[in-house]
């Protein structure tokens, strides 16, 4: 993979541990595991946007409040939504 920062094509993917904010601001859950990218030569460790998109319209359609303050990003993957995923396309 390559780094996005210092294009060194030594980046590798890696699973890392996330502090996230609720999107409501009620407080900050840690995520772990997350898939991440890890990249020696800047040191940096980040979450590619795309991955960070899916995780943030996730937990708008989930119920927030059964989420524990730690747990892993399979888990909250798993975590049922409120919304059906046609609940948008119905209304046309
Ligand atoms: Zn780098």
């Amino acid at each position: 993979m390559q780094c996005k920062w210092c294009k060194s094509d030594r980046a590798l993917e890696s699973l890392e541990s996330a502090y996230w904010e609720l999107p409501d601001g009620t407080r900050a859950v840690e995520i772990k595991e997350v898939p991440s990218i890890n990249c020696p030569d800047c040191t940096i460790i980040y979450i590619e946007e795309e991955q960070i998109t899916e995780l943030e319209n996730h937990f708008m359609l989930i119920d927030t409040k059964k989420l524990g303050s730690s747990f892993t990003f399979k888990e909250l993957m798993d975590q049922p939504t409120l919304l059906k995923k046609n609940y948008f396309a119905m209304n046309d």
